[in-house]
């Protein structure tokens, strides 16, 4: 169905489940229920995947440093869940080297019995001995079937010869493995996809927002032309991530269940950082105890993260004080080589939902997920609060289960081993930036593009790795109006639209 069509249908047969939100939460929940037969409805009021899931540190990961917090829980099941991106969706996300360089052994110790009794405001540096009993658990977790290899620790001699420019003031550097999700917004489109394939009742648009609500029925506004319309769906799911308690107020529903943080991320041209790194990511403590990362990126290097606190998710914007920040923090791991501003390629920040607490320090807050549920008249409306990218599955399983609970509805099948997009078959993901017409049109085709930006920030990586030009946008803004039947004025607005979203949130001035 095209949006028109989707659109009238609506008018005509309301959804049984209405989603709220197509981030990764809000599209993993609408596979599972579809595939459940389920009729589902999801919306964003922009466009898929970018909120939180766009700004992510591409990890698909178990979390080693939460382990430190006491939740083995929450590492078991993202380890798993790493586990199976990594088998079910093989061409988009891979395994992923990651070094920890060490500069002491025995520091960190009490972290975890000082955090338990509620002592610890601040962690001090883990040294060598507590990271590798942390290691020797998220082996153990990885189980038998070694979907990644086991951990290596080397000395300083052995850490240097592999890594010449690393810092020689290490004593340590051990290597375990997570994965890397290539791209977090195709990842998300071909779940999207592959849920549509089981018909009629998987429905999903793009801009189109949650603008009110009551006892029998919610407004809905398409956000193209203006146009409000009404359904009725007997359970609603909020997976608007960090917006999840703006949403249930505009529901009338007044709730604090998310203390959302902000984090970024730098995008650089530095082929001699690129060089050092060779695959690896490097995790790491800098000196002020943030726990920070170097990560190859195709051919570039993406450096980050942050933790604030933010109130107005929509304010997230990448600082010139983070940047500062994140420039210098290269320099602790590998002193010789220069990063500077000029490098920056694309610079983008999101805001995590993490469950609302009372904690100071934003690296202890919980990331696991959870479902918080209130009523809107007899309608459920459940909050999808927490969680990662890594355990989007496992999330969305628990609330698919949850959701056939309250419809008196059996499982008819589960998504464990379920192939994402192609699977096996995928082609590689496309890092160069020639793009025929026929490619173009293909996306257009598949993937529910409105705007420009649509295709040139989440559809592909041309503005991720900095490959945007002017010319290029124009180019591909007439290969795409001419797919969409837009006028002269439309394409020059759409165009005006990406200089000024990649200025405002992104750093780049083309
Ligand atoms: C800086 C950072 C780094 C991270 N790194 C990692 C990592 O490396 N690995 C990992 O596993 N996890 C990571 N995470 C966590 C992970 O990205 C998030 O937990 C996850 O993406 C949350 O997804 P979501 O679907 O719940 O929310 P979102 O992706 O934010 O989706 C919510 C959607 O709701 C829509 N919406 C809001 N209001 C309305 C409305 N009224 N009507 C319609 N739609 C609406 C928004 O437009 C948005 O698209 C990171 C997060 C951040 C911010």
């Amino acid at each position: 169905m095209n949006r028109q069509d989707t659109l009238n249908s609506l008018k005509s047969k309301s959804p049984t489940v209405l989603i709220v939100g197509g981030g990764i939460n809000g599209v993993g929940t609408f596979r599972d229920l579809t595939l459940q037969g389920v009729d589902t409805l999801l919306i964003d009021r922009s466009d898929f995947c970018s909120g939180a899931s766009a700004a992510s540190s591409r990890m698909a990961h178990g979390g080693i440093r939460y382990l430190e917090n006491g939740e083995f829980r929450l590492v078991r099941e993202a380890v798993q869940e790493r586990n199976r991106m990594i088998q079910n969706a093989p061409s988009l996300v891979k395994p992923l080297p990651t070094t920890i360089p060490i500069f002491k052994t025995f520091s960190g110790m009490l972290n975890a019995p000082l955090k338990f009794l509620g002592w610890l405001e601040k962690p001090s540096e883990r040294g060598g001995l507590i990271i590798k009993v942390g290691l020797i658990f998220y082996d153990a977790f990885t189980g038998k079937d070694r979907t990644v290899p086991r951990h290596v620790f080397d000395g300083r001699r052995k850490a240097i010869q592999k890594y010449p420019l690393l810092n020689h003031a290490i004593r340590y550097a051990a290597t375990y493995y997570d994965g890397i999700i290539l791209s977090p917004e195709r990842l998300t489109i071909e779940l999207l996809i592959d849920a549509e394939k089981v018909g009629d009742t998987a429905r999903s648009l793009n801009y189109l927002s949650l603008t009110g609500g009551n006892a029998e029925s919610v407004t809905l506004r398409d956000e193209l032309t203006g146009e409000n319309f009404e359904v009725c769906p007997k359970l609603i799911i909020n997976a608007a991530g960090p917006w999840i308690d703006a949403t249930n107020r505009i529901l009338g529903k007044s709730t604090q269940y998310v203390g959302p943080t902000k984090g970024s991320h730098l995008v650089l041209n530095n082929p001699k950082l690129r060089e050092a790194i060779g695959d690896h990511e490097f995790f790491f403590e800098n000196k002020d105890g943030r726990i920070v990362l170097i990560f190859p990126l195709f051919d570039k290097v993406m450096i980050g993260t942050s933790d604030l606190p933010i109130n107005d998710p929509d304010s997230a914007r990448c600082t010139d004080e983070e940047v500062e920040y994140f420039i210098e923090m290269v320099g602790r791991v590998f002193p010789g080589i220069k990063v500077s501003r000029e490098q920056i390629v694309f610079r983008f920040s999101g805001v995590r939902p993490l469950a609302y607490t009372k904690a100071k320090n934003a690296g202890q807050i919980t990331r696991d997920h959870h479902i918080q549920e209130d009523r809107l008249g007899n309608i459920p409306i459940f909050s999808l609060v927490g969680g990662k990218w890594t355990s989007f599955r496992a999330f969305s399983e628990q609330v698919t289960d949850r959701a056939l609970e309250f419809l008196n509805l059996t499982r008819k099948t589960n998504t464990r081993s379920l192939p994402i997009g192609a699977g096996k078959d995928a082609m590689p993901i496309k890092t160069d930036p020639n793009y025929t017409r026929e490619e173009i049109t293909a996306i257009v085709k598949r993937e529910k593009i409105v705007h420009l930006d649509d295709l040139l920030m989440r559809r592909t990586l041309l503005a991720y790795l900095g490959q945007l030009t002017l010319a290029l946008v124009e180019e591909l803004g007439d290969w795409l109006g001419d797919e969409l039947g837009w006028s002269g004025q439309q394409r020059k607005e759409e165009e005006e639209r990406v200089i000024r979203i990649l200025a405002d949130k992104h750093g780049v001035r083309l």
